[in-house]
């Protein structure tokens, strides 16, 4: 593996104390690479070539900051496969989603160049005195990133790229399951003109403390955190020291109801979607799936043979659609739910045993007959198993599909667009998914209600999350 050390001031450093940890491919369990692992001490240089790259970074014009994002744009989706494969080593998805993440992580890059340049202000009259209300936005400061591991590339570029948009530097802490995507753009980011100190990147084992000390530095003014909820909230608290702008992107627990006025085969096109890209490790993933009396035993069988039909294995193979989940945890865990619920009653039609063997593979699962009171149907399965239930009256599985802590995203299938807009509004979710198993769209803004985020990721509202909004009050 090329590069394997932390990325500081545009070099490759072996770390403070020289600690390493392994990465592991998830199909095998093997080691595929040892990195370094940083301390306080890089953070703080990390600090230091951050503060000094940003004065120059901020000054340049929104022109030039775009050119030199729609170059990373052009570089990273001529190297596609590249950044699919090293995801794949690392996370273990399978080619198809890999290649999509790698695609979707790119898009942030041109997305960004074109926002750079429409940080729009306004100039209006003050009603009552007259004086003129000058409204401009400008580079909120450092920005700490923390990405999680189920997208080690585009959870990295959807919070790197508006904030060189807007004028920021940063310095990334990817998950310690998968740094390597993270740090392999480097070297690409400094091709396409990103000069040293702008982006730093500090893989690590201390996560806790490290971020930690990031976010009570007074040069950091903003802390951007991508992962659960549980997380987000120690981060939402050290954030308040210091007043840092927080954005927060967390935990889901989304719904997707099938009305019985659904086109059945878009039904399950989107349920396949919203639960199985990135085999389930995903925010977005479909975890109540709420089906109309009428129409749940088509839709059940329709559904479980296309899930039957996946491959699963190891996903550097391309005739594979769902490779292993990430570590052992993870797999013990929606194994756990899978026992839990049918204990309480639900009933297996499709997968539902841990293989034999290697890796952390878990077969596509359906369940029926899943019990309100079932773990699954409270907290994110965040794997293959899909826990169908059923309804009979639009106000129940409303009120159902809002019972949660969460609100990120929620899926409704009905072809009757009056009942459907009308269902969507009432939906307490920062995004909906209508007739479609796909929100997730650079040009969106993306983000959660409640317990599930602050803040929005692309879209216009993406680089303002790292712009601090100044008002000049003037006469002339
Ligand atoms: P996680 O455990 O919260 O970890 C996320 C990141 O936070 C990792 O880089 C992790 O580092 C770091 N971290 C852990 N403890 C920390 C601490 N005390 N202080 C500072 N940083 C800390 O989440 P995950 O298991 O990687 O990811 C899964 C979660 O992310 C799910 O809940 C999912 O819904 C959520 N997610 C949300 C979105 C969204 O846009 N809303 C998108 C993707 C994922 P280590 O790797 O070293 O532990």
């Amino acid at each position: 593996m090329d590069f394997t050390d932390l990325y500081i001031n545009g070099e490759w450093r072996n770390g403070a104390n020289g600690q390493r940890f392994d990465v592991l491919n998830p199909a095998t369990e093997a080691p595929i690479a040892s990195v370094a692992s940083a301390e306080i001490a890089d953070a703080d240089a990390a600090l230091d070539a951050a503060e000094a790259a940003m004065k120059d970074w901020a000054a340049q014009t929104p022109r030039q900051r775009s050119e030199v994002l729609r170059k990373a744009w052009e570089l990273m989706t001529a190297r596609l496969d590249h950044f699919a494969h090293l995801i794949t080593l690392e996370n273990g998805k399978a080619g198809v989603d890999a290649k999509g993440e790698a695609t979707y992580a790119a898009e942030f890059f041109r997305w960004f160049a074109e926002e750079a340049v429409r940080a729009d202000g306004m100039v209006t009259h003050a009603p009552a005195s007259g004086a003129r209300i000058l409204v401009q936005h400008k580079p909120a400061g450092i920005a700490v990133l923390v990405t999680p591991w189920n997208y080690p590339a585009a959870m990295g570029t959807r919070k790197i790229a508006p904030a060189l948009a807007a004028g920021c530097a940063v310095i990334v802490k990817p998950a310690a399951e998968t740094p390597l995507t993270m740090l392999a753009l480097m070297p690409l980011l400094a091709e396409a003109g990103v000069p040293p100190g702008l982006v730093n990147v500090l893989p690590t084992r201390s996560a806790g403390p490290l971020v930690d000390h990031m976010l009570h530095d007074p040069r950091v003014r903003v802390v951007s955190f991508t992962g659960s909820t549980a997380v987000g909230r120690k981060l939402l608290h050290a954030a308040a020291d210091q007043v840092l702008k927080p954005a927060m992107e967390l935990g889901g627990n989304a719904p997707l109801i099938v009305f019985e006025d659904a086109d059945l085969e878009v039904a399950v096109e989107g349920a396949m979607l919203a639960k199985m890209r990135n085999l389930g490790e995903a925010c977005t993933a479909a975890n109540r799936i709420y089906v109309h009396e009428a129409v749940a035993e088509e839709f059940t069988r329709r559904f479980a043979d296309r899930m039957a039909a996946l491959k699963v294995g190891d996903g550097t193979d391309p005739s594979v659609d769902v490779g292993p989940l990430v570590n052992a945890d993870t797999r013990d865990k929606v194994a756990a739910f899978v026992a839990d619920a049918v204990s309480r009653g639900a009933n297996i039609v499709v997968g539902g045993q841990v293989p034999e063997g290697k890796g952390y593979f878990y077969p596509p699962t359906v369940l029926t007959h899943v019990p309100e009171t079932a773990d699954c149907v409270h907290d994110e399965i965040f794997g293959p198993v899909a826990a169908i239930q059923t309804f009979v009256d639009q106000q129940d599985v409303i009120a159902r599909a809002n019972d949660t802590e969460y609100g990120l995203v929620a899926y409704v299938f009905s072809q009757d667009m009056k009942r459907a807009l009308q269902v969507c509004e009432r939906l307490d979710y920062g995004m909906v998914g209508l007739n479609r198993g796909l929100v997730s769209d650079p040009a969106a803004p993306f983000g959660g209600t409640k317990q599930s985020g602050l803040g929005r990721e692309g879209g216009h509202e993406g680089m303002l999350e790292f712009m601090e909004t100044q008002y000049i009050s003037a006469s002339w």
